[in-house]
């Protein structure tokens, strides 16, 4: 396997990164299984947000323009969540803004807190350099009591140079519960709660009959017929390891799993890149490969969206082709 290269960060901005995302997962990690029927809503496109989407999003943007942002405060970041979905919502305000004075004090105010959130609405076709987040991937899955993330991803110039992926409930092999892995300068890294941060690879099965393969829980999010099939091709006789958000990357760049398979499931629907930046880039850094489903390499430099791409397929790097060809064969 050859050595993952990128463009060196400077280390105030990794460090920033990583402080962010720790405070975020902290909140998260406290207000998951506590939620109120009041403290979530749907938005319009009829995917669920909660207080700790919100706060998560205010605590990430806050703590990157405090470190980073210099005299103005000015910090590029392409976020989830908007605050016009608090407007006329003083309920979920007041939930949202608990939970963010946990993290930066009592004294934020709540318009700073609306401030903090809107931070998250830079303009990803400005191009540069800006940040994705997404505050909690996977709010299905924290809403059910399993698994999420908090995915913070730099880009610029198109280009991923840095992942951050919080992922409080990620199960260790020591016993522990929840991860850090951060992809930066060629080297992916996981902090766990009683190690690290140590170097991390991607496995290498003999045989990709021997590859484990993870995909979303949600059967609306990657279709688990296609991919069934596709294992059956590939020889692959184990269960799909089932998890939501980008944990599935954190699955592959650590080597849990050797696939993560993210099959269309509608024609129309365009994938996010705060749903793919960070999580991508930590495979990558780990020596794995990643594309979309014809095994064309993820275009960060489209805007808000992936709109170069259909699907998302990343391995440990040695049998992707073997994967794509199969991938092809059964999406015809
Ligand atoms: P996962 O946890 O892997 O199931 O993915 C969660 C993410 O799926 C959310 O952040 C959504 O942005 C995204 N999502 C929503 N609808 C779809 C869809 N039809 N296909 C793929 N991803 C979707
Ligand atoms: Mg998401």
């Amino acid at each position: 396997m050859s050595e993952a290269t990128s463009t060196p960060v400077d280390a105030a901005i990794v460090e920033a990164a990583v402080a962010a995302v720790d405070a975020a997962a902290a909140v998260t990690a406290a207000a998951q299984g506590r939620l109120a029927a009041g403290d979530t809503l749907t938005k319009g496109d009829d995917s669920p947000v909660t207080v700790a989407d919100f706060a998560a999003q205010a605590i990430v943007c806050r703590t990157l323009a405090d470190r980073l942002g210099g005299p103005s405060g000015d910090v590029a970041v392409v976020g989830e969540e908007a605050p016009d979905d608090l407007d006329d919502q003083p309920v979920l305000l007041e939930g949202v803004a608990g939970l963010v004075r946990t993290a930066l004090g009592a004294q934020v105010t709540d318009a700073e807190v609306v401030s903090a959130i809107a931070l998250g609405g830079a303009d990803a076709s400005a191009g540069g350099r800006y940040w994705t987040l997404d505050p909690i991937d996977g709010t299905k899955g924290f809403l059910r009591g399993d698994q999420y993330a908090i995915a913070l991803g730099l880009i610029e110039d198109g280009e991923v140079i840095l992942g951050v992926l919080g992922c409080p409930n990620l199960p260790n092999p020591d016993g522990s519960t929840g991860a850090v892995l951060v992809g930066v300068d060629g080297t992916a890294t996981i902090r766990t709660a009683g190690s690290g941060p140590v170097p991390i690879r991607v496995d290498d099965p003999a045989t990709v009959a021997d590859a484990r393969f993870c995909e979303s829980v949600e059967s609306g999010h990657s279709d688990q017929g296609q991919s069934a099939e596709i294992a059956a091709r590939l020889g692959i006789s184990t269960e799909p390891y089932r998890i939501d958000s980008q944990c599935k990357y954190a699955a592959v760049g650590r080597g849990d799993a050797s696939i993560y398979l993210r099959l269309p499931t509608r024609a129309d629907y365009v994938e996010k890149i705060w749903d793919h930046a960070a999580g991508k880039f930590v495979v990558e850094m780990a020596g794995g490969t990643v594309t979309d489903v014809t095994g064309t390499p993820l275009d960060f430099g489209r805007g808000d969206r992936l709109h170069g791409n259909s699907g998302v397929v990343a391995t440990s790097g040695r049998f992707h082709d073997e994967v794509i060809a199969a991938v092809q064969a059964v999406l015809g």
